[in-house]
Formats: C-alpha cells, structure tokens, sequence
C-alpha cells in the first residue's frame, strides 16, 4: 500500500546549485547516492516513498542556516528530517525535494539539575534525552514507543503525545525554550529556561507541532522533573469502555495526580500480541473484552501499592473492573507494557488496517467508540474495529481491521473513505481529526473539512509571513 498519488520519479537540481549545498556540509554529509539515500526516503510502514537529489546532514547550526539562506535565495525546497518515525508522511520528500537531516545535530549542550532543565540539540534521541536526565537524577518525561529513534526536534515538530501524556503533559508542555533557523537562514534564539517569560508572543509556540512547516528546531531547552521514587503498574480487565472511565475517575479522586498512564486495549489485539509475540502471556486467567493498563507513580516511597489496590478493589465493588493483577516486579511490569507497545504493531500480522489517531473530550469515548463502529461496520460489512490507546487523554487509536472476505488493496483503497465515516463521528463528539501523529500529507487534504475557517486562515497567514517564499516542507500540513 502506497499512500502518494505520484509515481516514482528522479529528482533533478542544477549542477552548480547542487555544488554549493554539498559545499556547506562537505561531500561526506551530501548523500546523493541512492543507496545511502535509501532510508531517509521511505517512512517505516512503506506508506510513503520520496525521491530527492540530495540529502543533506549539516553538523551545526551555522550549516543548517547556511542551507536556509541558499534555499530560499533560489526556491529550493527543503524537508526537514529527525528520526522519520512520522506516521504522517511529513518528513518524505515527495515531490523531490532537498532532504535536510538534523540526525548530526545530537549533541546534550547542557544539564541543569537545579534548574531543572536540559538544553538538547534537535537530533539527540528521546532515549538519549532520557537518559542524560536519568543520570543527573531527573526525568525527563516525554515516553513514546519509539523513543529509540525518534528525536528532540521530530517530537517537538510534531508536538508528540505518549503515554505519560496524562500526567506530564505533551511536547509542547517540556519546551522552555527553542532555537529555530528561519527560512530564510535567519537564528531565532529562544533558549531560554525561564518558567515566566511575558515579553510579548510566545514565539516557540508556534514552532511545536508546525511539522516542519514554519522553521527548522536546532535546540530545545527541556523541563525535567524529579524521578519517581516508587511506580505501580496494574493489567486490569474491565466491563466496557464506560467502565474503564468510570475508573480513570476514582484513580484521579483517589491519588491526587499521581495516575501517569491509563491506556485502553481492546481483547482483539492483546490476543493478536500473545499470539504473534512469543514473549508475551496472558496476565490473566481467562480472556476478557477490554483492559486497562495503569501506572501510578510518585515521590513518596511507601503508600503506591496500597492506593492502587484500592482503587482496583473500589472499581471491582462497583462492577468496573472483572479482574486484575499488579507487577510483582520491574521486569513484569515491563511485561504488561510490552503487550501495550506492541499492541499497535502486531496487528499486521491479523490483516491491513486503516488507522486513526483521534481525540474526544474523555466523557465521550464510550459514545465516540459505539458510534464509530456502528458506522465503520455498516460501511465495511464484516469489518471489526480495534480501539486502543491513551484513555485518560481522550485519545484514541482507532483502528478499522481488513474483513477476512475482502481483499487487502481493496480495503485499503477505502483508507479516505473509511477516514471520512470515522471523522464524522470525532466531529460529533466535539473531537480532533488528529490528536497525535498531525497532518504531514495524510490527512493535508481533508484538514479544511474538520478546522475551523478562520483558524486555516491565520494558519496560512503565519505560513506566508514565516515562509514568504514557501521552500518549508511546502505540501505537508496545509
Ligand atoms: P520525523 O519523522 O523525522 O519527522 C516528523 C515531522 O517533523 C516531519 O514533518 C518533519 O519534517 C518534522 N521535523 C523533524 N525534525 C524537525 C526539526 N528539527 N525541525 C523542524 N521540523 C522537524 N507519536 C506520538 O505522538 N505518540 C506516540 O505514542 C507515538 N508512538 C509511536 C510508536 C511507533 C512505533 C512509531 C514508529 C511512531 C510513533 N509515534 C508516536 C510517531 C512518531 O514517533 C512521532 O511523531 C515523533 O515525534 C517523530 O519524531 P522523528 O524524530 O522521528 O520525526
Ligand atoms: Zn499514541
């Protein structure tokens, strides 16, 4: 399956003006050969291919403005590109433009333990990141699935969620402070690590969750927090998605803050993890229809382990939850997060399906997931849906699962159509089309549908007053 509408193509750039690109990050680090290009031109699930005449991977922040100046001075595109675990199509040049890497750009530039920040150039990975914070005593708490590749500047672009999310907030909520190259080649220095800053706009802003599509991130300076000196993690099956609400509400009363994750599975993919991972078991006895992952954590060492029971004996008294366990050890709470992390993945394995990356107000979510499936199965007959995903965020990873009677290119061609009939009912439910993964080129076309008119319209302005001549990742986003 190939999302892009255009075939195959080579990119073309004159001769001369491909020289002074290679020319600012020297011959080593201007890719041209397609084998070394390879990978930065295919996202992981192969939904979209780019071509380009040349990837470049400038070494610092002069080199990256130096790319700008001569970008814009000539209208030569530019995609910018972190770690391309995108699952939008943002960071493929699909219309043969300029790859710009900021993978060399990796360098910690600081640690700040009283402060209790980390200033971090766009290419350093989330597990990097974490790491360093972890070795000052902090955390950082941004956690994501694909933390292994993805990066500081990819998270910050694409205001990235996870699944501490909850407690923590977004990327957006673990940027102090940015430096941005403009397009053209000029440096907005914004690294700051001030909690208080009222001098005017708050320009970083703009730039988190902008895809790519307003200036290139070189350097986040990031909040850290202390790191938890106890953490909880319960596998609990639960009656209904309503049920599961219900018991998001009495551990939030119950814990005062301390619920960093509570994640909804439905049966259908924890089967599709235990029986395609040869690591996985059941937790519990016996199958159930819906579970809930929970972790708790807090600064207090004693006392976790009894507010998670009591909240797991509360939800059981009041036909919440059906039945649960709570990790004995590191390694088996590791164990019910492995089932979550590879709930998404495995699903290939019972068939293609068509995903979406949707929020409603938490209230909603019972509603959001009977209505859609309702309209998904009279859409697709026999098709079955797999909601999962960051519940106490009121995100919902929506997927809609291949029928065993119908081809898989069939049913993904119907990836707009089905798209449609879900977005309908996230408009319903007073939700968003996209609630983690953005635009890129995905759902470009279908964003004016959903977005109010007036937002698309000061959108557009801030793209023309940052990027006048459009050489920013143009295509994706809007
Ligand atoms: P890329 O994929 O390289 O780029 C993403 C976008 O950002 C593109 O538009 C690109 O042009 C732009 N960009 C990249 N770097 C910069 C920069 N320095 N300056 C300006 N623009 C830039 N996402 C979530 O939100 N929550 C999840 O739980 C989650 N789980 C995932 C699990 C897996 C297994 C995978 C593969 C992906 C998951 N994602 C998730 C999506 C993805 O990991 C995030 O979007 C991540 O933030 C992208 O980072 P990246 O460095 O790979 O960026
Ligand atoms: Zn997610």
């Amino acid at each position: 399956m190939n999302l892009q509408a255009k075939p195959q193509r080579t990119a073309t750039i004159a001769p001369q003006l491909l020289e002074r690109f290679v020319a600012i990050v020297g011959e080593k680090y201007a890719l041209t050969d397609p084998q070394a290009q390879a990978p930065y031109l295919v996202e992981m699930r192969d939904l979209y291919r780019g071509y380009t005449p040349v990837v470049l991977r400038p070494g610092s922040v002069a080199e990256v403005s130096a790319i700008l100046r001569l970008a814009n001075e000539t209208r030569t595109a530019v995609v910018p590109q972190g770690g391309n675990t995108g699952l939008v199509g943002g960071q493929i040049p699909l219309n043969g433009e300029i790859v710009l890497s900021l993978n060399r750009l990796d360098r910690i530039r600081e640690v700040d333990p009283v402060s209790n920040t980390m200033t971090a150039e766009a290419g350093v990975t989330l597990q990097r990141a974490r790491e360093a914070a972890a070795r000052a005593g902090r955390l950082y708490p941004q956690l994501l699935p694909s933390e292994g590749t993805c990066t500081i500047g990819g998270n910050l672009a694409t205001n990235a969620g996870g699944t501490a999310a909850l407690a923590y907030g977004i990327a957006r909520a673990h940027a102090l402070g940015l430096e941005v190259v403009l397009a053209d080649g000029r440096v907005l220095n914004n690294l700051n690590k001030l909690k208080k800053d009222n001098t005017g706009y708050d320009l970083k802003d703009l730039f988190i969750g902008a895809e790519g599509t307003l200036g290139i991130i070189t350097a986040a300076v990031l909040r850290l927090v202390p790191r938890p000196r106890a953490v909880e993690t319960a596998y609990a099956a639960v009656s209904s998605p309503q049920a599961a609400v219900d018991l998001l509400g009495v551990a939030a009363e119950r814990t005062a803050g301390a619920v960093t994750s509570f994640e909804l599975m439905a049966r259908a993919g924890v089967e599709a993890v235990f029986r395609y991972d040869a690591k996985s078991r059941d937790p519990l006895g016996r199958p159930y229809g819906w579970y809930v992952l929970i972790e708790l954590s807090s600064q207090q060492e004693s006392g976790l382990r009894d507010a998670l029971e009591g909240i797991l004996a509360e939800g059981h008294e009041r036909g919440l939850v059906l039945d649960a366990t709570i990790a004995e050890s590191l390694e088996q709470a590791k164990a019910f997060w492995r089932i979550r992390e590879l709930f998404g993945e495995v699903q290939r394995h019972i068939g293609a399906s068509i995903k979406h990356d949707v929020s409603v107000p938490v209230a909603a979510i019972p509603a959001f997931i009977a209505d859609a499936d309702a309209a998904v199965t009279q859409f697709i007959p026999g098709s079955k849906t797999l909601p999962f995903g960051h519940l106490g965020d009121g995100n919902i990873h929506y997927n809609v699962m291949q029928p065993a009677t119908m081809a898989k290119a069939d049913f993904l061609a119907q990836w707009h159509a089905v798209n449609k009939v879900v977005f309908e009912v996230v408009r319903k439910h007073g939700g968003s089309i996209s609630a983690e993964h953005g635009i890129g080129v995905m759902k470009r076309d279908i964003l004016p549908d959903y977005k109010d008119p007036v937002a698309l319209d000061l959108m557009r302005g801030l793209k023309k007053l940052l990027d006048p001549n459009g050489i920013l990742n143009p295509g994706k986003v809007l």
